[in-house]
């Protein structure tokens, strides 16, 4: 995206990306998982908070997050028209979104967030995901390991 767009026209041209299903960052990350050789993963699974990607074998969820619409402490796209409009909107997302984790992991489930601005490094991104996968294939679900890599890993994952 170039950088001499005001954040506030970035945020709309965000929104317009999204409107269409988000395909530029699930695009994305679907090159990643190519490049990295990261097998086993579908699309349009149906699962509560539709994830955009699913390992079904290892019951891993990945979501790969905008940073306007999500609210990115890191990037802190804010938005500067209909502020009341966005803010609640952004709100409503990030209250969906510790649900959607609540209920997943309630279940079992292994739930990665990734911001947007982290498909900047798309190799930290694919080697936290294999040790996640990987760490499930070995031990099981939800192990230690699998919290610290977590942790381990804020830039990228929520
Ligand atoms: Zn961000």
């Amino acid at each position: 995206m170039s950088d001499n767009m005001s954040k506030e026209q970035r945020s709309y041209t965000m929104s317009r990306i999204r409107s269409r299903g988000n395909e530029t960052t699930e695009e994305r990350l679907a090159k990643l998982f190519r490049t990295y050789g990261i097998k086993g993963w579908r699309r349009h699974v149906d699962l509560l908070g539709k994830p955009d990607f699913v390992f079904r074998k290892e019951k891993v969820a990945v979501f790969v997050d905008g940073c306007f619409w999500h609210g990115c402490p890191r990037c802190k796209l804010k938005p500067k028209t209909n502020i009341e409009y966005w803010t609640k909107k952004i709100r409503g997302n990030r209250r969906r979104d510790r649900m959607t984790r609540g209920h997943l992991e309630g279940k079992g489930w292994a739930v990665i967030r990734i911001w947007e601005h982290a498909l900047m490094h798309p190799r930290r991104i694919a080697r936290a995901i294999e040790d996640v996968l990987e760490g499930r294939r070995k031990n099981g679900i939800c192990s230690e390991s699998e919290k610290k890599n977590m942790e381990a890993n804020q830039v990228i994952f929520r």
